[in-house]
């Protein structure tokens, strides 16, 4: 798809624009006229007597539409809502969030809320963006579920991050850096070992600068490829190194069920773990086997009682909606199979194809895109049913490339979200992370700033430039110091 702009430096919105209706053809700006081809946007701002016109023009598939309007400023929206609005003329497709393409409508919500009250902040979230109502909604129910998460936060509060990126193997739609167990074996102590070393420092510089923890993630990748004993010692040096005592909650995701067992669920449960993932994706063995998870819906069923026995009482467990292989009977199935369980929380993601996922880089099943209905009925019908049986929407993020265009939501019975989850994807509260892939994101509590530092992404990198690591991580004491003035 070749995007021309003309008179206008949007390119970013525009090219976002483009991808929400065309999520599979790679937009290419271009200098020259892209309707030529048979399929482009062209976008123009042009100077008038007294304002600025604005034209766009589309053609794709044999169809074309065009639009054209006068306003008084030069502002990026009127570009972008004439895009999106001549797009959706063009495709026939409404997007159900519109023409959102951030990642955080919660947070924009909350944005117009805090500006013009809950009625006409919902009314403008949907007005200005195109929101549908069921989505409008649905945010709107996150948002009234995180208040009070976010009006307990303090000024020193943060939560702990630790990634662990080894999995047992890839499943083919992962775009993690993750690498399998079988490839990386020889990485995994000397990750494990300098792990604990940057958690360590971490904690003496968290420590000198009287910062509180609030809550423990431990994710990846799959934490519980980790032997009994390395989850005992990870789990002990993150207690030994931090101040627990206002420490609410403690998660490991314990995704894949091939890696736990009864003995590493006990570690867990005796390192003072309240939480875990068991996460079966789908509870169809064909949809599994389609995704290269070895593993089978019993051995979900399996590990979700183990995880009981071993006195968990938070169980999270992750679905996902538009898988190869995948049915809307099929997918209610999985659903309604976690929701007998008793899961206390759970996520429904939509699949999200990166280019370095494997169903792309090997050719694999891509027709999911094509059944973007299915993939919509199957969102709907968990919003409904986990609706009907008292979970509450408490988290909920977007991601690009998603069959559908869809969103990622966390659910929880009443009592039982996962705070952790609303300070990582509200950006509110500073997470500090430890370990490859790990990126901590520093949050001045009385302004606007986030400062980001990053772990670098691979095992051998994080074994090879530790030092280096640990010197950026310096960065935590000299953001409190001279931008928070803590
Ligand atoms: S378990 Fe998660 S991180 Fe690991 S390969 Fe599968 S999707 Fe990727």
């Amino acid at each position: 798809m070749e995007l021309a702009l003309l008179g206008h430096g949007f390119r970013y919105e525009c090219e976002n624009l483009c991808r929400l209706f065309f999520p599979y053809s790679p937009v290419r700006v271009v200098e020259g006229d892209p309707l030529a081809g048979g399929a482009g946007v062209l976008t123009e701002i042009a100077e008038t007597d007294g304002g600025w016109q604005y034209t766009v023009k589309a053609v794709w598939e044999g169809r074309a539409a065009a639009h054209s309007e006068t306003h008084a400023a030069l502002e990026e929206y009127s570009l972008t809502d004439l895009l999106y609005r001549t797009l959706r003329e063009l495709t026939g497709i409404t997007p159900a969030w519109g023409m959102l393409t951030g990642i955080h409508p919660v947070k924009l919500l909350r944005q117009y809320c805090e500006e013009l009250g809950d009625a006409a902040g919902m009314e403008k979230f949907r007005s200005r963006c195109h929101v549908s109502k069921d989505k409008a909604d649905l945010a709107y129910r996150t948002l009234r579920a995180q208040r009070p998460v976010v009006s307990a936060m303090r000024p020193r509060d943060f939560c702990l991050y630790v990634g662990i990126p080894f999995c047992p193997s890839r499943c083919s739609y992962c775009s993690f850096v993750s690498q399998s167990v079988a490839q990386a074996r020889k990485l995994m102590e000397p990750y494990f070992a300098l792990l604990l070393e940057e958690i360590a420092r971490t904690a003496e510089i968290t420590a000198s600068l009287g910062l509180t923890l609030s809550g423990v993630y431990i994710g990846g990748g799959t934490p519980t490829t980790l032997t009994a004993e390395q989850l005992s010692a990870l789990c002990g040096a993150i207690r030994q190194g931090f101040d627990f005592s206002r420490c609410t909650e403690f998660t490991v995701e314990a995704g894949r069920p091939d890696t736990i067992d009864l003995e590493k669920l006990t570690a867990l449960r005796a390192a003072g773990v309240t939480r875990v993932s068991i996460n079966p994706q789908s509870l169809s063995d064909e949809v599994l086997r389609a995704i290269g998870r070895r593993h089978t819906a019993q051995a979900v069923l399996d590990a979700f009682a183990l995880a009981r026995q071993a006195g968990f009482t938070q169980i999270n467990c992750d679905l996902i909606v538009g898988l190869p292989r995948d049915t809307l009977a099929g997918f209610r199935h999985s659903l309604d199979g976690v929701i007998a369980l008793g899961a206390e929380n759970v996520t429904v993601h939509s699949l999200a194809l990166k280019r370095s996922a494997n169903l792309i880089t090997e050719g694999g099943d891509l027709s999911l895109h094509a059944r973007r209905e299915e993939v919509s009925a199957m969102m709907e019908y968990s919003i409904a049913r986990l609706t009907e049986t008292g979970y509450q929407p408490y988290y909920l993020y977007r991601q690009s490339r998603t069959a559908g265009n869809l969103e990622n939501t966390g659910w929880a019975k009443p009592g039982t979200v996962c705070a952790y989850n609303i300070h990582s994807t509200d950006e509110e509260l500073t997470v500090i992370a430890c370990g490859a892939g790990g990126v901590t994101k520093l949050k001045d509590p009385s302004g606007d700033t986030l400062t980001r530092i990053f772990n670098f992404k691979y095992p051998y990198e994080y074994i090879s430039r530790h030092e280096e690591l640990l010197a950026r991580k310096q960065g935590i004491a000299a953001f409190y110091r001279d931008v928070c003035k803590l």
